[in-house]
């Protein structure tokens, strides 16, 4: 086992002024690609050895992609050709401003310029008994966990001779209306109507219910009324059973409690309702917002700190047009991030940098095959087949990567013609920590 008081950091020293990047998601990485070979020496931190396209995360967890299809390592990403870059794969624990370092578990490192884009986790607003029995969906290995639970539950529910097991296992929750939960419950459905039948000809599937649970007055609250219109319409099509103005109260494990009291028996809850920064220690409370996000000038500094930066989820720039901050999408990051890069440039050259100015390129969200809605800038909306395609050639477009492309370009031909779904694989069994029982099956009957 390796001893981290035995292990260092390994980076050279260096007289160039050195940029420490705390995160390659779509802020970190189009950073350090727009400071390619200007004269800095560029360090990355991340606790995960890839840049991940979370816009396709729920295709990994209801068994559309594999995991490679939407990630791509870090050091393939900035190979070679990049000169005086340094990746590491480990997690930063903290900052010290005041003496302009970053601490990890293996060791601390001086920085010139630092920039936090360390994104966003799931948010349960505190409520335990939620976060230990639900499933998140922020990571690979989350979609992995929940495409593992997905399958067994339908397994499961092949062989159980208890109607009301077999009700809780054929019940599906997802709480959250915004994207991620309306292209969750929309995948689930097409699962339901297009691929479990033939899998699972013994079960009857008018008895499984997939249920969306939204707290505000209509689903996809972040676009506009005309999307959200026409999203409600899609999902109510697909059979699933939307409650809006509905708050989660519990979930044990066992039965949800909705604010109101409704109570719903199931196996799989999926929390898809809210996120807060991934903060790191060692920051003054005064420059953390609402949402965990770090307040940021019109240049991503951190207010009050020179030198110190934040790009993406979690920076947070109050501007007239976004008195609450821009919204939490790829692209805000990715403008900043090249912004940013831009004006590291021009400081080194003793220039003045230039103030962020986003611009708003629209958000799209995908409900099922050939239904989809976009809010374009200009105040158009589409819906339909239209946007379904223009949904499929943006994300085509921005996934990083042309063997990443590939795989999921024909991925999806293939699913286009074929309506099949090749990865319902369980590779690793879901099985929650503390269920001993369940533990015991997947031991005995060499499972995993
Ligand atoms: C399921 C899902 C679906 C989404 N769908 C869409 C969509 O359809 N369209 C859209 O525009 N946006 C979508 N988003 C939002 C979009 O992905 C984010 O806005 C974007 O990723 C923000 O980029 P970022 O660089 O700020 O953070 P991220 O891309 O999240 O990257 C953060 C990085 O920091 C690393 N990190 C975090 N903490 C530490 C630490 N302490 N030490 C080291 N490394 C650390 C993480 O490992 C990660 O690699 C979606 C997000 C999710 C989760």
């Amino acid at each position: 086992m390796l001893k981290f008081d035995k292990l260092s950091l390994n980076i050279p020293e260096t007289t160039k002024p050195r940029v420490v990047v705390i995160g390659g998601g779509f802020g970190g990485i189009n950073l350090v690609k727009k400071l390619k070979n200007k004269g800095f020496q560029i360090v990355m931190f991340d606790k995960q050895n890839y840049h991940g396209f979370w816009p396709l995360l729920y295709q990994v967890a209801t068994a559309g992609l594999e995991p490679d299809a939407i990630a791509e390592p870090l050091r393939k990403l900035f190979d070679e050709d990049y000169d005086d870059f340094h990746f590491r794969l480990v997690r930063v624990t903290g900052v010290d401003p005041a003496r302009k370092v970053v601490t990890t578990l293996i060791g601390e490192l001086h920085y010139d310029y630092l920039v936090i884009s360390t994104g966003t986790k799931a948010n349960f607003f505190g409520n335990e008994q939620v976060q230990k029995f639900s499933f998140p969906l922020k990571t690979i290995p989350e979609a992995l966990n929940l495409r593992s639970q997905l399958l067994q539950s339908f397994e499961q529910a092949s062989i159980t001779r208890d109607p009301v097991a077999q009700e809780s296992l054929l019940n599906f929750v997802i709480v959250g209306g915004g994207p991620t939960g309306v292209e969750v419950a929309g995948s689930i459905a097409e699962m339901r109507k297009h691929v479990l039948p033939g899998d699972y000809p013994g079960l009857d599937f008018s008895r499984m219910k997939i249920y969306l649970i939204e707290g505000l007055d209509r689903v996809l609250p972040p676009m506009s009324p005309e999307a959200s219109k026409k999203t409600h319409e899609y999902l109510e099509k697909m059979g699933i059973l939307i409650r809006l103005n509905t708050l989660v109260e519990n979930y044990d494990g066992e039965t949800v409690t909705l604010k109101g009291g409704e109570q719903i028996r199931t196996q799989t809850v999926i929390w898809a309702a809210g996120v807060t920064g991934a903060l790191i220690d060692g920051l003054p409370k005064e420059v953390v917002a609402r949402g965990g996000r770090l307040l940021v000038d019109r240049y991503n500094q951190v207010e009050g700190f020179p030198g110190l930066f934040a790009i993406g989820d979690i920076a947070l720039m109050k501007t007239d047009k976004y008195p609450n901050g821009h919204p939490g999408l790829a692209q805000p990051a990715i403008q900043q991030g090249q912004h940013l890069a831009k004006n590291l440039v021009r400081m080194v050259r003793n220039e003045k940098p230039e103030e962020f100015e986003y611009f708003d390129k629209g958000s799209l969200a995908i409900i099922g095959r050939s239904r989809a809605v976009a809010d374009l800038p200009g105040n158009v909306h589409m819906g339909g087949f239209l946007a379904w395609v223009t949904w499929l050639f943006v994300h085509i477009y921005y996934l990083v990567g042309f063997r990443s492309k590939l795989i999921v370009l024909s991925n999806w031909a293939y699913r286009l013609f074929t309506y099949e779904r090749g990865t319902r694989l369980i590779i690793r069994p879901f099985v929650r920590k503390d269920d001993k029982e369940a533990q015991e099956f997947v031991m005995k009957n060499e499972l995993g």
